[in-house]
């Protein structure tokens, strides 16, 4: 068993304990084992955190951009050398398999370099507007971000500060409560590779520590990675203090729309793949509901049962582990309650649903992959989410009920298309409400390529140009000549 983790903060570049001297401490979820604990931040942690980046952003945001580029390059290996560290931890912390983990730290590292080589393209324009004057835009940062994120990729969520850093800002980053650990690894990495206060880290909960975040008044820019409901009391809390950029990467009930031609065996394996079991569909992104035409229903049913049953669940630690727990007690009894709710709403259960059985797996937050089918709009499991391992097959007659179901949610984040036929994929891309859509494809990003949702699912896009201009404001001068 490996030592507990006594993790620190970062706060102007000092390791430190929280003025509230309260702790939070972090469970394995495997096994519900205390493994460590964070300092549990209050307001004036909070303060100081953001007086440290107020005080480094001047000679931040005064470097060029070839020396915030060789500095964030530096820190980027840093965190590629401490990758296998911080998956020990993760693992530990979050449940999810070392298999998906591993890939969580590579995407950070390669984040950083993309935003890294950007720099000169935060270009600003000049403007023909009158014959006597000059007219030119600059792009100027906002000063001190506030960056807020959710559990389930907390090391990829904490570490991709290239952005709003490349842009010129300095960033006060708040990791869950959930998954802590590894931002006491990352802090040090920081501290090593940054100068003091251009990034700081505060652990904490929502209410100790988010919400003084939110309502600080010189955090102009926040940027929310979590849940709607947090999502819309961000933007209220913000509102009542001043008025803010937020930027939010919310939740999603994302479909996965099979049109008559696709393959039943290819469908089967993306649909089980684009649910994220191996994540315990704790990804934003995960294909939770399956539309099916009727010609297709019970081959892809038939198949998807298969194949969720055959997911070996374990440890996760171990490589060759499908599946590990969910992260916490919250997000297990949530999974739970959405099961009987599927049930009691008429949904057949046909995979899964309840906890594994035998050895190691009497303590911790474990649930076997779950599928109901003969799902209808009307069902709690088809309209919510749930962020848990459970898929829903919904039946569909024609395209135009498939385009209908497909959008008859709150939701709008991602959606797969699945067919061969040109027209039929370009109109469902066109009509389907999400910001970021695959044909003939699943989960993955594609850097550079803007993620983010529609509808609830979210304002602003990341991993993309697009992101680091929205950590600028324009400035627009008129110089008479
Ligand atoms: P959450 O909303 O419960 O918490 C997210 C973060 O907000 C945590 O750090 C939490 O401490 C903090 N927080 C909570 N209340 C707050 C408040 N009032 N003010 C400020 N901060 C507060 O979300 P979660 O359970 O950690 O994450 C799961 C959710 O995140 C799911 O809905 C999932 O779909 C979504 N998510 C979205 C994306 C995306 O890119 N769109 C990516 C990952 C996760």
């Amino acid at each position: 068993m490996s030592e507990p983790i006594d993790g620190r903060m970062l706060i102007g570049g000092e390791l430190v304990e929280s003025r509230t001297s309260n702790w939070l401490e972090s469970v394995n979820p495997a096994t519900e084992e205390v493994i460590g604990r964070v300092p549990a931040a209050g307001p004036e942690d909070v303060n100081a955190a953001v007086d440290a980046a107020l005080g480094a952003f001047d000679a931040w945001a005064g470097l060029s951009m070839t020396e915030r580029a060789h500095a964030l390059r530096g820190y980027a290996r840093r965190l590629q050398e401490e990758g296998k560290r911080i998956l020990d931890i993760e693992v530990r912390d979050t449940g999810n398999t070392i298999a998906k983990l591993r890939h969580d730290v590579a995407s950070a590292v390669r984040g950083i370099e993309y935003f890294a080589g950007l720099g000169t393209e935060l270009k600003g324009e000049t403007i023909p507007a009158s014959a006597d004057a000059l007219h030119y835009s600059v792009r100027q940062p906002y000063g001190v971000v506030g960056r807020i994120v959710a559990f389930n990729h907390p090391i990829l969520f904490a570490a991709k500060f290239g952005a709003p850093l490349m842009a010129g800002n300095c960033v006060v980053i708040k990791p869950s409560e959930q998954s802590p650990l590894s931002a006491t690894v990352l802090a040090e990495i920081v501290r090593e590779t940054l100068p003091p206060g251009v990034v700081n880290i505060v652990t904490g909960d929502g209410a100790g520590a988010g919400v003084p975040l939110v309502r600080h008044p010189l955090v102009k820019r926040i940027s929310f990675i979590g849940s709607v409901p947090t999502g819309m009391a961000i933007q209220r809390a913000a509102a009542e203090v001043a008025v803010k950029h937020v930027s939010l990467e919310l939740g999603g009930k994302n479909p996965m729309i099979v049109f008559p031609d696709a393959d039943p065996d290819e469908v089967a394996s993306n649909a089980v793949a684009g649910m994220n079991f191996g994540w315990m569909g704790q990804s934003c992104g995960s294909m939770s509901r399956i539309l099916l035409p009727d010609s297709l229903y019970d081959a892809v049913l038939e198949r998807v049962v298969a194949k969720a049953e055959a997911i070996v669940q374990g440890d996760p630690a171990k490589e060759e582990s499908g599946a590990g727990p969910m992260n916490s007690r919250a997000q297990y009894e949530k999974a739970l309650a959405y099961i009987q709710a599927g049930i009691e709403d008429g949904a057949r259960l046909v995979a899964g649903g309840a906890r594994p059985e035998g050895p190691g797996f009497e303590r911790g937050y474990w649930l076997r992959p779950t599928v109901f089918a003969d799902v209808t709009p009307q069902m709690r499991i088809f309209r919510e989410e749930i962020f848990g391992p459970v898929m829903s097959l919904v039946r569909y007659r024609d395209v135009d009920e498939a385009m209908r179901l497909a959008n008859d949610v709150d939701y709008g984040l991602t959606a797969s298309i699945w067919t061969n036929d040109l027209s039929l994929a370009m109109r469902a891309a066109r009509d389907v409400r999400a910001g970021y859509v695959w044909v003939n494809g699943v989960s993955r990003h594609f850097l550079g390529t803007g993620f983010g949702g529609f509808k609830n699912s979210g304002v602003g896009r990341e991993e993309c140009f697009d992101e680091m201009l929205s950590y600028t404001e324009t400035k627009t001068v008129h110089v008479r000549v």
